[in-house]
């Protein structure tokens, strides 16, 4: 009976792995099957890798060999996929950058859009004060805050002593000329017309207000004539008579 703790039980136990394949030399295969008969421990350990024999030897060789052993391009597969993964990734950085632009250009033409509304509605109180040429809304650029309005500041001559203003501001607009002006003391109620002068000589509608009495009274009047044609900015009440005159 061999001891266990016997050097060939040591050798044949490491062994035991190949005997359960039948790989051992047929000497070996011999000599296993002499010292299994008197060694219990290599017995148990036979038996609990006997089914994992089993299972390897239903096991193809090549398939182990296609398992094992990585294919020839996997290193370029590898690399050729990151390269991709990379462009991807940056492909995506591309889009949400120009999704956040276009984003961004959508807010900037929805705020040129308000802004050219506020015109537009600007406009078409001048129509309803009178002025019957306003520009097509489409036709104007968006309002830039970098853009400067020219203005010039005239004097204005009150020609009734109740009215009380002492200047213009008159805006050169690409569209036409404006007059700004505050006074006071134009009769409650009282229909005033508003025109600019041209350098040919006509009269050109710049719109209406009504008088507000003391209370300040705050116009904004425009005409579809260019500051470069204009002389004259005057302001008459409902008989014709010449309230306020500016030379321009
Ligand atoms: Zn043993």
């Amino acid at each position: 009976m061999t001891r266990p703790g016997a050097p060939e039980h040591r050798q044949l136990r490491e062994l035991l792995g190949a005997f359960a394949l039948d790989g051992l030399p047929d000497d070996a295969r011999t000599t296993m099957r002499a010292h299994l008969d008197g060694c219990a421990t290599c017995r148990g350990e036979l038996a609990d890798i006997a089914p994992l024999a089993e299972d390897l030897r239903t096991v193809s060789p090549d398939a182990l060999t296609d398992l094992a052993a990585p294919p020839p391009d996997l290193g370029e597969r590898i690399r050729t996929r990151i390269a991709q993964e990379r462009e991807l990734a940056q492909a995506r950085q591309r889009r949400d950058v120009r999704r956040a632009q276009a984003r961004r250009g959508g807010r900037q033409l929805v705020a040129a859009a308000a802004a050219a509304a506020v015109v537009a509605a600007a406009l078409g109180a001048g129509t309803l004060l009178g002025r019957s040429t306003a520009p097509a809304t489409t036709a104007l650029p968006a309002p830039s805050p970098s853009a400067v309005i020219p203005i010039e500041l005239v004097a204005v001559r009150s020609m009734i002593d109740d009215v009380q203003t002492e200047e213009a501001a008159i805006i050169a607009h690409t569209w036409g000329v404006e007059a700004r002006f505050e006074g006071t003391g134009f009769e409650q109620g009282r229909v005033y017309k508003a025109a600019f002068r041209s350098t040919d000589g006509r009269l050109l509608p710049a719109g209406e207000f009504l008088g507000t009495g003391g209370k300040v009274l705050k116009c904004n009047m425009q005409s579809a004539l260019l500051r470069s044609d204009t002389i004259g900015f005057v302001v008459t009440d409902d008989s014709g008579t010449t309230v306020l005159a500016a030379d321009l």
